[in-house]
């Protein structure tokens, strides 16, 4: 048997305790992991507060990402003991998740741990960082090179920001790093930030259609009158990664700056990403991102804290990345 935050829902109110369950309780699939670690993403805050519609069958175990050991595998891509790591593919929405000691999924959902990660280090990345770096692998191939001028990151001090300000850093990127949280900027500057630009000011309504070309470059985890503005502030064919809408999902703005600059709105999705690209991620953030800086993103807690760290994300209130240590 093993430990395991469940929610059940009453009268459409969710709510959470954590049980003790017995391992035939885990829906099916070829791979029985151990979970060491699992995190807490923005969507994580919204299937805690049944949020979204995104689980449609309780009781649910959630956690959209976990990192542990194979303990045992009925197919012969796996072998106990192979350490390895999921995000995204709907566990922790559609299927049981990580906030347990252990989970069942499909071979195919897992990637192996790139050799000298550490369980942990790949939560503190998680969804948010995993999808930090595809928004990097997307600007790169529409032409972001170092040196091609200023990189924005919004939401900065959030999850998917704050490895996006690291990685880009990291790769030589001027980054300008667009936070609501001026007590952040240290923080920031230590990711590598080398200048900042209040939230309030990319989110003012779009009024004219094109203004002076600033970017170089863009990851985006706010949406709405945000991203409308920096489309309008790209330079000529420069492109802009859409990862979130933490400000909104509408888009107020005008097609202008795609007609008359040429710039690219980049559409990323990590929860379906196809296995090839997961394992080009994985192995590149397990290069490029200094493991110090990881460290420092990471705040530690344990399964019992989940339900008062969800609401603390979804009122943006959370700073760099939330492990979740399972056994703690
Ligand atoms: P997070 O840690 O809560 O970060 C979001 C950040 O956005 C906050 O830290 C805050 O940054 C900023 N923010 C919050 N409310 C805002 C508002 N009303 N207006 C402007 N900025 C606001 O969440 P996350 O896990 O990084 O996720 C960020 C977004 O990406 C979410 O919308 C999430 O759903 C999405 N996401 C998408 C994918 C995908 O596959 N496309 C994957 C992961 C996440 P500052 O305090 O620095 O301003």
């Amino acid at each position: 048997s093993f430990k395991a935050l469940v929610l059940t829902e009453q009268d459409r109110k969710v709510s959470s305790s954590i049980e003790t369950l017995d391992t035939d309780r885990l829906p099916e699939g070829e791979v029985l992991v151990r979970v060491s670690h699992s995190t807490l993403n923005y969507k994580d805050g919204m299937v805690l507060n049944g949020l979204g519609r995104l689980v449609r069958s309780y009781p649910h175990v959630p956690g959209v990402d976990f990192a542990g050991v194979v303990e045992h595998s009925s197919s012969p891509q796996w072998r106990a003991g192979d350490p390895v790591v999921l995000t995204g593919w709907r566990v922790g929405e559609q299927h049981w998740g990580g906030y347990a000691q252990y989970a069942r999924v499909k071979a195919d959902w897992l990637v192996r741990l790139p050799d000298g990660m550490t369980a942990e280090r790949a939560m503190a990345i998680g969804t948010a960082g995993f999808t930090s770096m595809l928004a990097v692998m997307a600007l790169e191939r529409h032409g972001l090179a170092p040196g091609a001028g200023e990189v924005l990151v919004t939401g900065a001090a959030g999850g998917v920001g704050s490895v996006a300000v690291a990685l880009l850093a990291r790769l030589g990127h001027r980054v300008i790093a667009s936070t609501g949280r001026p007590e952040t900027h240290e923080y920031l500057a230590g990711l590598g930030a080398a200048g900042f630009i209040d939230r309030a000011e990319l989110a003012q309504p779009v009024t004219k259609p094109l203004q002076a070309e600033r970017w170089a470059g863009a990851v985006d985890s706010v949406g709405s009158t945000t991203l409308a503005t920096l489309l309008t502030q790209l330079r000529y064919r420069a492109s802009v990664a859409a990862c979130g809408l933490a400000g909104g999902n509408d888009l107020p703005g005008t097609v202008i700056p795609f007609l008359l600059r040429g710039v690219n709105l980049l559409g990323i999705d990590s929860v379906l990403a196809p296995l090839p690209e997961r394992q080009t991620a994985w192995s590149r953030l397990a290069r490029e991102l200094d493991p110090a800086l990881i460290d420092g993103m990471i705040e530690r807690i344990p399964l019992a804290s989940l339900p008062d760290y969800a609401n603390r994300i979804l009122k943006g209130q959370v700073r760099g990345r939330v492990v979740v240590d399972v056994n703690g």
